[in-house]
């Protein structure tokens, strides 16, 4: 099956050993078809000679970290990552993350994935699990190396596919944090970027697990700098959002690359499951444990909504001057258009306020160091579109503007899931003005609550501010 599949015989192995792949565990996925070993192109095996397989160097040798270092009391109810069997090298980074117990996601579907099962998730963002399918993932690839001298470049052991380049890069970036003290590494293929960097890489490295957003992995199955054959996880996060964004018929291309859905093990997680998720996650797994974790959690406890009813050439007055009484420092402002987050940028800044814009139009690099700016506080507002926010995962964003309601009720949720992550506490205003508070109704349906409405008068330019928090 090595390289039949595109033609190309070619594969740079980065050794000269002959492979045959570890035993792999007892569960669903048992073992793929072994190895044979390959005969080297001899540009690639120069190439892969020159480049050192992607290996993170080893850390100073230091006292070895125990268990009795990350103390969490047991708790009813609750799970905690020492329960679960996990290698040490994984508790330890998620040590160092200070997570304490998992999260409903994490619970319920932990116990499961770790024993092989394909899961079907139905969880937002917010709920970590980012972290559920990681663990998972890197628990296995830990427990189950493969030799060095049995790997081949372009040969991921895991792949995630997400429907936009932002969540793409911070699921690698949880992965990186995950894997700090593991031998497993990560990559991302995204749009958008470092086309060749990115070619180069996949072609001559050895690495274990591959993030990617559809289009640029297409580009590289395509021209078969990749190879998805040697897979043992699948992840699809975001699948609903990959419909809304026409992915659907890219990631069945890409499945069509992946072992069949027995030979793998298959994670799938969507906010929403309209019938056409429904049937493609059918699809898509074997026998899935289905797990849903509701999403008032998100939308009712943490975070506070209100609704002001504005005229729609006050807004702009009114959340500059919201910005100043509250002393926000660290908030997401959403827009339906482009052109309208481009003019409601340039605008803030014109008023003084640290703003930057995150849409589709803004280069990938660019996107990338303004994400980094706003996450540590260079950058204290970001205007952005819902495709580019809703990769936004950045902890202690206090507040979450709407100003425009979103035309999907959908959206609405996951605007406002930007704030109040990770047990912290946020406030989400949504401007309501005469073009769109018909729009009010819907969103109230959708989440099941009537929605606090005032008119904040009192923000307008000539009245005096009212102090305190919002
Ligand atoms: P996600 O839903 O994957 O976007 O995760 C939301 C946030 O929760 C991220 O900032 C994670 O770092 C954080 N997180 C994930 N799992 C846990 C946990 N068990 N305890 C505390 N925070 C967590």
């Amino acid at each position: 099956m090595l390289g039949g599949l595109f033609g190309k015989k070619s594969r740079s192995k980065n050794t000269e050993k002959a492979s045959s792949e570890a035993p792999k565990q007892a569960t669903k996925k048992a073992s793929q078809s072994s190895k044979p070993a390959q005969a080297k192109n001899s540009a690639t095996a120069s190439k892969a000679a020159q480049t050192p397989p992607a290996k993170k160097p080893q850390a100073p040798k230091a006292k070895p970290w125990t268990i009795d270092k990350y103390a969490v009391p047991e708790e009813e109810g609750k799970t905690r990552f020492h329960d679960l069997g996990l290698d040490l090298n994984l508790v330890h980074a998620i040590a160092d993350l200070k997570y304490q117990y998992c999260s409903d996601i994490q619970a319920e579907s932990l116990p499961h994935t770790l024993l092989g099962h394909d899961v079907i998730g139905k969880a937002q963002t917010g709920t970590g699990k980012t972290a559920a399918f990681l663990i998972t993932i890197i628990n296995d690839l830990i427990k189950r190396p493969i030799p060095d001298a049995d790997r081949y470049a372009s040969e991921p052991r895991a792949l995630i596919l997400a429907p936009t380049r932002e969540l793409a890069m911070q699921i690698e970036k949880d992965a990186i944090s995950l894997t700090k003290y593991a031998p497993v590494s990560v990559y991302s293929v995204v749009g958008g970027i470092d086309y060749q960097r990115q070619r180069d890489y996949v072609h001559n490295q050895v690495f274990d697990i591959l993030v990617a957003t559809p289009g640029r992995l297409i580009d590289f199955l395509n021209s078969g700098e990749l190879y998805l054959d040697q897979l043992d996880f699948l992840v699809i996060d975001e699948a609903d959002r990959m419909l809304d964004m026409g992915f659907i018929p890219d990631v069945k291309r890409i499945l069509s690359r992946c072992p069949k859905v027995d030979r793998r093990q298959t994670l799938m997680f969507s906010a929403t499951f309209n019938d056409d998720v429904m049937n493609l996650s059918k699809r898509w797994t074997s026998n899935p444990i289905n797990i849903e974790i509701e999403p008032e959690q998100l939308t009712t406890d943490r975070v506070e909504q209100k609704v002001f009813m504005v005229p729609s050439d006050e807004k702009l007055e009114i959340i500059c001057r919201y910005i100043e009484v509250n002393n926000v420092k660290k908030a997401i402002v959403f827009g339906n258009r482009r052109d309208e987050t481009r003019r409601l940028e340039a605008t803030l800044k014109k008023k003084g306020v640290k703003a930057a814009l995150l849409s589709g139009e803004v280069p990938q690099p660019k996107r990338i160091k303004t994400l980094e700016q706003f996450k540590n506080g260079q950058i204290e507002i970001l205007v952005a579109t819902d495709v580019a926010g809703r990769g936004i995962h950045v902890d202690g964003v206090s507040h979450v503007f709407n100003y425009n309601l979103p035309e999907d009720a959908e959206d609405y949720v996951h605007r406002i899931g930007r704030t109040g992550r990770a047990n912290e506490t946020g406030v989400s205003i949504s401007f309501a003005c005469e073009d769109d508070a018909f729009l009010l109704p819907e969103i109230e349906k959708y989440i099941g609550m009537k929605l606090n409405c005032e008119y904040p008068d009192y923000l307008l330019d000539g009245e005096k501010a009212k102090p305190g928090k919002s």
